[in-house]
């Protein structure tokens, strides 16, 4: 008898309600998002409490989870206020909360019944560590990203706890958590949500000899891509695998949702990859602003070859949204909210929730009035000709203009 295969859900960033939407609507299993404080992206636009109840609905009624993040490091003064958003969380049935500091373990075990996720901050890599963790309370760890594949499938068997692990986004250079450069450099503080990225900065070393200078992207790590490691992480049996980027775009949110959850869709109905699906998956993947990927540690120890030293590596070939598509129908035709500029004749590609991309050609705009439009401005409502398959909330992108 065939063993069904266990297929991890897809777990991706939302720094809006808008993101949230875009991500579950894309196929994430779930998603994670911050409240107005006790996270690690105070850059982030964050959710207000209505915002978070709403989220929730949204999801819930679509068969997503949310976590939430809780994951700063606090003092005592800042943990006055986290009972009542904890009971708060609570309420609106949050599934998870993303957790680093023991005193907030700890809060929210007594005033709520929330399911307890250790956050990659607290750079877990061991069995011991997970099963101290799960000790304190903890149903799942997010494993640090120095631990391979291979690594976290024998802490998933011996701790028996959930993993979950990082498979797309961006990279610190330092383990998670443990990085005080921003502190330093910039005044902002990263583990209470102030990262300035200063690891990304261009560094001149001076050597022993003081001649030589060299200019470089030293500490900056290239972007984690997983796609080809699927099948180890679905052997191993990790249960969620995370995208990094609460602060990226929604064609970001959307993208990643859409391409992993095809491909472990496409992985649980035959078992394998096929390469011309592989190709396309990389190629989208590819569209989104990246620096180079690499695997870091998912399958051997991560080396120099991870280090993002070149700008002109960045990709070249990158798309921007356009917006979402509001209405669609032979009669209203494709109206789109522009939040980048497009001109009359365009190429566009819309992005269905699932499937492949639809090309069209803005090759008649109109205003809301029938006007006909030859640039659209950041802000307005257009519509483009009708094209069959196009629905309402599907993303339209265009190749930059370089
Ligand atoms: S500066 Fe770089 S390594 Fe340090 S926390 Fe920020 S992203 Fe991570």
């Amino acid at each position: 008898m065939k063993v069904p295969i266990k297929i991890p859900e897809v777990l991706a960033p939302a720094g809006s309600l808008d993101k949230l939407k875009v991500a579950v609507l894309y196929g994430a299993n779930a998603v994670y998002v911050g409240g107005q404080k006790f996270g690690l992206r105070t850059a982030a636009e964050n959710f207000t409490q209505d915002e978070l109840r709403e989220g929730m609905s949204f999801a819930h009624e679509r068969g997503a989870k949310v976590y939430v993040v809780l994951n700063s490091f606090l003092h005592d003064k800042d943990l006055a206020e986290l009972p009542d958003f904890v009971r708060f969380l609570d309420e609106i049935g949050t599934d998870a909360v993303i957790v680093s500091d023991l005193g907030v373990v700890q809060a929210v075990r007594e005033h709520s019944s929330i399911q307890i996720h250790i956050s990659t901050q607290a750079s877990a890599l061991n069995i011991q560590s997970a099963l101290l963790w799960k000790k304190a309370g903890a149903s799942r760890i997010v494993l640090g990203r120095e631990v391979s594949v291979k690594e976290a499938g024998k802490i998933r068997r011996e701790a028996d706890i959930e993993i979950e692990m990082f498979i797309h986004g961006s990279m610190c250079m330092a383990y998670s958590g443990h990085c005080v450069i921003s502190n330093f450099t910039q005044g902002r503080d990263s583990n209470r949500g102030g990262c300035a990225h200063s690891c990304r900065f261009e560094y001149s070393l001076e050597g022993l000899d003081t001649q030589e200078k060299k200019k470089a992207y030293f500490m900056s790590s290239k972007d984690l891509e997983g796609l080809r490691v699927l099948p180890a992480f679905i052997e191993e049996g990790i249960d969620s695998l995370k995208i990094e980027g609460r602060m990226k775009s929604h064609l970001y949110a959307g993208t990643m949702s859409k391409v992993y959850s095809e491909a472990l869709k496409f992985y649980a109905g035959h078992g394998h990859f096929l390469s011309d699906d592989l190709f396309k998956w990389e190629e989208e993947l590819g569209k989104v602003s990246h620096r180079a990927y690499t695997q870091a540690s998912l399958v051997e120890k991560a080396g120099a070859e991870s280090i993002f030293n070149e700008r002109e590596n960045s990709t070249q070939d990158e798309w921007q949204m356009v917006g979402p598509v509001i209405d669609a129908s032979p009669k209203a035709g494709i109206v789109i909210e522009v939040r980048n500029a497009f001109n009359q004749g365009d190429e566009l590609e819309i992005l269905p929730f699932s499937g492949d991309v639809i090309e069209v050609c803005a090759h008649e705009i109109m205003d809301l009035t029938m006007k006909a439009v030859v640039r659209t401005r950041p802000s307005t409502l257009v519509r483009i000709p009708y094209v069959e398959g196009v629905q309402s909330m599907y993303l339209v992108r265009q190749r930059s203009k370089v």
